[in-house]
């Protein structure tokens, strides 16, 4: 029988597929989700749920005490680089200072692992490509920023308490399993954005930006399938199990500019997506693309699905099967 675990966020894009993971992993899954972005109907059966913030203290220790947690995985948190630079202070008081409080329920109730949800964002402009975890952290966005204070709060809570803990940092989370998908209200994300387009649900794409200084003027990003970081998740709870404690990226090594996606989703799809030029958003690094040797060497953890065509195609069969998204 595996231990219980604590999915905060667990009714979010990455977070329903990891606890989807979970459960056919054979661990018992209590999600603690408040639903300011998550669907009740991405909640799987078979967990429990509990509805409520991070930083309800009570709660939190209420929900870790009841259900015997062993270790917890914290995905809640704002994630929207673009939101960010406009509700920075929302953005720190979320993922930062509610976090903490996140925290502070575990040490009073003895829960002594997390894996915590980072991103490519604390590297900002990376010095040098594929970006590996002793690069320099130097965000260039809120968002970037919140996730790498959170980081240092975890290494210093666990010089007190014997915090065990795994950062993952994501490069471009994409794709869907079978039943759990992408559905951010209002999506910002370029996959879905690019195949809602596609399927006449928008009216066109803007790309951000044509002026970079990238081969085709347009960002380039590191995607990596849901479906592997639902993996590496499982993963990083062995070797918190083991007393490893790291920073991990979490990505393919290769590299796809805006319009390189558009190109896949129209084979994809077979449809044309319209699309005009935009101007830079505010925050957007020009080249994020990840070397994850670390993850495969210490965690024993490679991409199933490396090639970006699946992870399309995942993303179009999950939007035809819920042309809506989920229904709540
Ligand atoms: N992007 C774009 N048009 C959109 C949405 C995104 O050109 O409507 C670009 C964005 O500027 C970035 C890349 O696509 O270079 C990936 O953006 P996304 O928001 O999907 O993920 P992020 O890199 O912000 O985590």
């Amino acid at each position: 029988m595996k231990p219980n675990i604590l999915v905060t966020g667990g009714a979010g894009y990455i977070g329903s597929v990891t606890v989807e993971r979970l459960l056919e992993a054979g661990y018992g899954v209590v999600i603690l989700d408040d639903l300011s972005k998550g669907h009740k109907s991405a909640i799987p059966d078979g967990c429990r749920f509990v509805e409520g913030n991070i930083g309800d203290t009570k709660l939190v220790e209420e929900a870790l005490r009841k259900n015997s947690i062993d270790s917890v995985i914290h995905f809640a948190a704002m994630s929207l680089v673009g939101e960010s630079m406009e509700r920075s202070g929302d953005y720190y008081s979320n993922n930062v200072v509610a976090g903490i409080r996140l925290l502070e329920a575990m040490d009073a109730t003895g829960v002594r692992k997390i894996v915590f949800s980072s991103s490519a964002g604390v590297y900002g402009e990376p010095e040098t490509i594929p970006i590996s975890e002793t690069n320099r952290t130097e965000p260039v966005n809120v968002y970037g920023d919140t996730k790498l204070i959170f980081e240092r709060v975890l290494s210093w809570q666990s010089e007190r308490t014997a915090l065990g803990h795994i950062s993952l940092r994501y490069f471009n989370a994409a794709g869907a399993s079978e039943r759990y998908g992408e559905d951010h209200r209002p999506e910002s994300h370029l996959i879905p954005i690019a195949l809602q387009a596609a399927a006449g649900k928008r009216p066109e794409l803007t790309v951000f930006g044509g002026d970079y200084e990238t081969p085709d003027g347009t960002c380039i990003r590191d995607y990596i399938d849901v479906r592997d970081l639902a993996d590496a998740h499982i993963a990083a709870l062995a070797a918190l199990d083991a007393g490893r404690s790291g920073v991990y990226n979490l990505g393919n090594g290769e590299g796809w500019s805006v319009l390189n996606v558009i190109e896949f989703a129209e084979e994809v799809t077979g449809l044309t997506i319209p699309r005009k030029m935009g101007a830079r958003r505010a925050g957007d690094p020009a080249r994020l693309v990840a070397s994850s040797s670390l993850a495969e060497s210490e965690l024993g953890w490679t991409p199933r699905h490396p090639e970006l065509r699946d992870m399309i195609e995942a993303a179009w069969k999950w939007l035809k099967n819920y042309p809506d998204g989920y229904p709540d």
